[in-house]
């Protein structure tokens, strides 16, 4: 049937693609990386995706490393940074859970001779050496044109449910979203909130307001990440218009992809694990090594002017016609997407 078509399609249903990895060609390096994840509910992307694909990248490398998650908390993730540097990482890096104390961290770490890296989040008024992540304003934007293709030309109203305030990210995804749909002319935005912390449950509750305070008369939701979007999807499907209103959302979770494979969600967007850190262990073996890292360019630090010498990759936009390529890619096992009742 259908369903079993777009299964097909999507990739359900042929082999996994497995994992991609790269040959370790570089030689060990002398020094100890210590990697600090912000926590366990913002994404499942940190723990099931950046963790194995940051563990693969420093075995190939042959380089020593520490990965750590704050859970959320600032303080047990300045405690983690401390120990750290008391332990001699030479590098470390971190996903701030806000730019304040990420900056105190990186200025404590530079005190103390460690070199320092944003991985993923900017810290603004931050003084790492390197920022490793993807092209942040052009996620946004294929969000913002993912939404605009499943919506169509007619007018529609938008809420939008952006990601914590304390992100860098959350600012630049909103920033680049904002600007394909705000040019179209046929949208409306009619309700837009950020979720503190990218909680989950906050967001189902926010995103209950927003809807009821448009009357219930929303075409569409720009949601930041996949946890966003299902909680929108979630309000939605009480509503009996799960599927009838495109969601959008992130990361090209297990859970996002079930839910455009579901035809509850319009899209995700898909930044390679395995290529974020990849580029994360590079930079960190170049510092090690004292030596220049590749870059693609720097990134303003809008709170400082500083120019942060910047890898950024390129994200990619997925819908119903493109899951199975996040599985061919290794970004996800067939096995987990295809489990889902569809
Ligand atoms: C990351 C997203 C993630 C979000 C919540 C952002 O900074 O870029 O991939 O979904 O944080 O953890």
């Amino acid at each position: 049937g259908l369903m079993g078509a777009a299964l097909a399609l999507s990739g359900c249903g042929s082999d996994d693609g497995g994992s991609a990895s790269e040959g370790g060609e570089s030689a060990a390096a002398e020094g100890k990386v210590g990697v600090i994840l912000p926590d366990t509910e913002s994404s499942v992307r940190w723990e099931s995706a950046d963790r194995p694909a940051l563990e693969a990248a420093f075995e190939a490398a042959g380089v020593e490393y520490d990965i750590q998650n704050a859970e959320g908390d600032v303080e047990r993730m300045t405690q983690i940074a401390d120990t750290m540097i008391g332990n001699g990482v030479t590098v470390l890096a971190i996903v701030n859970l806000d730019s304040e104390s990420g900056a105190a961290i990186q200025e404590k770490a530079a005190s103390s001779g460690v070199a320092t890296i944003d991985y993923d989040r900017l810290t603004l008024g931050g003084t790492a050496e390197y920022y490793v992540s993807f092209d942040n304003v052009v996620v946004g934007e294929l969000q913002g044109q993912g939404l605009a293709d499943c919506l169509g030309e007619e007018d529609a109203n938008i809420v939008y449910l952006n990601g914590s305030p304390t992100d860098n990210n959350a600012t630049l995804f909103a920033e680049g979203a904002h600007s394909v749909l705000d040019g179209m002319g046929n949208y409306s935005v009619v309700g837009e909130q950020a979720v503190p912390e990218w909680d989950n449950e906050e967001a189902a509750t926010i995103f209950q307001q927003l809807y009821t305070a448009a009357d219930g008369d929303v075409d569409g939701v720009l949601a930041a990440n996949d946890g966003l979007g299902g909680a929108a999807i979630s309000i939605l499907e009480g509503a009996g218009l799960a599927g009838k209103v495109p969601v959008t959302g992130q990361d090209a979770t297990v859970e996002g992809l079930q839910n455009i494979l579901a035809g509850t969600q319009c899209m995700t967007v898909y930044k390679s694990a395995t290529l974020e850190a990849g580029a994360l262990a590079d930079t960190a073996i170049a510092l090690v090594n004292g030596e220049e890292a590749e870059t693609t360019g720097t990134t303003k630090d809008s709170e400082s002017g500083r120019e942060v010498p910047s890898i950024l990759l390129e994200p990619q936009s997925i819908t119903l016609d493109t899951v199975g390529d996040v599985i061919a890619d290794g970004g996800q096992s067939a096995a987990d997407v295809c489990a889902g009742e569809f």
